[in-house]
């Protein structure tokens, strides 16, 4: 159900030149997932996606996106420098950071970005940091709990993200007075929705503070986005988000509330992450051990460095044994990484074929909060990321950590 983008026979040569573990992408599916938001939106005149660097930091995917359209979404300083050597600045950057540190507020004004506040209070922390951009857009938390229809998605009221709507309507006024010319609002309420319903929810509501707020001040938005959290699904008995779908539910709403409110040329923006990248990216690891005590474990040569979400959430990533796709999956086994973390586990009591030492593992849906999330526990290093092209050929976009990275920053002690 789930099938791999790579087989067998390719791993065993792309291993040739580059050891595993590795994390590679599927350029293919990537442009053809980006043209197909594209086209959800394109009904929108000013439609942009901006991909959230966060969930795959690496210049070349950035600048694949960038070729299908899109611009970025930063939240840190080193986010901010990737966007600009890539080529990619001014409103082409959505700066949506929280707990901002003034000389990344400065960085973003730099580069032109459109910067998104999280809190009122950081009205008057940008104007005396660097002061108000023309264009300027706002975080909106709600609060309570966020459903659709019955069923409870999120808690807003919970999370420490976006203001609640008496500080957005004051803070765009006095951003007003500031000088500011373009407004935008932001919300991101629920994460990894496998709903086509979720957009449409979240964008209804946003459309109706919209008018509220034009009715309450005169303010006009100029745009609305819609964030993150359209999301994939990782175990295989889920169905995919249907995005044009979700891009068609999305313009119901905006014909239903913001068109009659004389709303109409509002642009649509989206922040996604998971969505443009999860499915196109594996993690490729060797079997190198078999361990049969009181459970039956394989160890792999990576581990919760290269894919920290099993570890971190318990999450379920598929794992596919190469060259044993339609063997039956009669044997349990714990699939564990080398961490002295009992936690360091890809998965846990994981029905699958028979694995023998030397077999290729795919762990599936690892191209967005991946390898991006990996950190250097126990002196591990960051592996490899490699990208499948589109004529089938393989190309490194970032080479593994050697040790000489690792002792980097203890300068001059270490001469490795
Ligand atoms: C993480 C994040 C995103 C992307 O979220 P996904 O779940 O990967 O789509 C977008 N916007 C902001 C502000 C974020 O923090």
């Amino acid at each position: 159900m789930k099938k791999p983008f790579v087989t067998k026979e390719q791993i065993e040569e792309i291993v040739k030149t580059y050891p595993t573990p590795f994390h590679i992408y599927d350029e293919k599916a990537i442009r053809e997932n980006a043209r197909k938001l594209k086209q959800a939106f394109s009904w929108n005149k000013g439609y942009k996606e901006y991909f959230a660097v966060k969930a795959t930091p690496n210049p070349t995917i950035l600048r694949i996106l960038n070729e299908e359209g899109c611009g970025t979404d930063c939240s840190s300083y080193t986010e901010l420098l990737m966007s600009k050597k890539v080529g990619i600045t001014g409103s082409n950057i959505m700066f949506s950071s929280n707990d901002t540190p003034a000389e990344e507020f400065k960085l973003a004004r730099e580069l032109g970005a459109t910067i998104n506040l999280d809190d009122y209070t950081h009205v008057k922390f940008l104007n005396d940091t660097c002061g108000i951009p023309e264009t300027i857009s706002c975080r909106y938390n709600p609060g309570g709990t966020f459903s659709i229809s019955t069923t409870i998605m999120d808690n807003p009221g919970d999370a420490k993200y976006g203001m609640p709507k008496d500080q957005l309507f004051k803070a765009y006024v006095e951003l007003k007075e500031l000088g500011a010319k373009k407004f935008g609002l932001h919300s991101f309420l629920a994460s990894n929705t496998v709903t086509n319903e979720y957009y449409p929810t979240l964008a209804k509501m946003l459309f109706q503070v919209a008018v509220e707020l034009k009715e309450q001040t005169g303010i006009e938005l100029s745009f609305i986005n819609l964030s993150g959290g359209v999301g994939i699904p990782y175990t295989p008995d889920k169905e995919p988000n249907d995005i044009l779908a979700i891009g068609e539910g999305v313009r119901k709403a905006f014909e239903e509330v913001l068109v009659p409110a004389g709303l109409g040329d509002v642009s649509i923006y989206t922040e996604l992450g998971r969505f443009m990248l999860a499915p196109y990216g594996h993690l490729v690891t060797k079997a190198i051990h078999e361990k049969h005590i009181h459970k039956e474990y394989i160890g792999v040569d990576a581990c919760a460095v290269n894919l920290m979400r099993p570890a971190m959430y318990g999450a379920y990533h598929h794992i596919t044994v190469l060259g044993k796709e339609n063997d039956p999956c009669d044997h349990t086994y714990d699939i564990t990484g080398s961490l002295c973390e009992n936690n360091d586990k890809f998965a846990i009591d994981r029905q699958l074929p028979k694995i023998d030492m030397g077999d290729y593992l795919v762990i599936h849906d690892t191209g967005a909060h991946g390898f991006a999330m990996g950190y250097n526990y126990n002196g591990k290093l960051k592996s490899a990321e490699l990208l499948l092209c589109e004529d089938k050929s393989v190309k490194m976009i970032r080479r593994a950590e050697t040790p000489e990275d690792y002792f980097a920053t203890l300068d001059g002690y270490w001469e490795v």
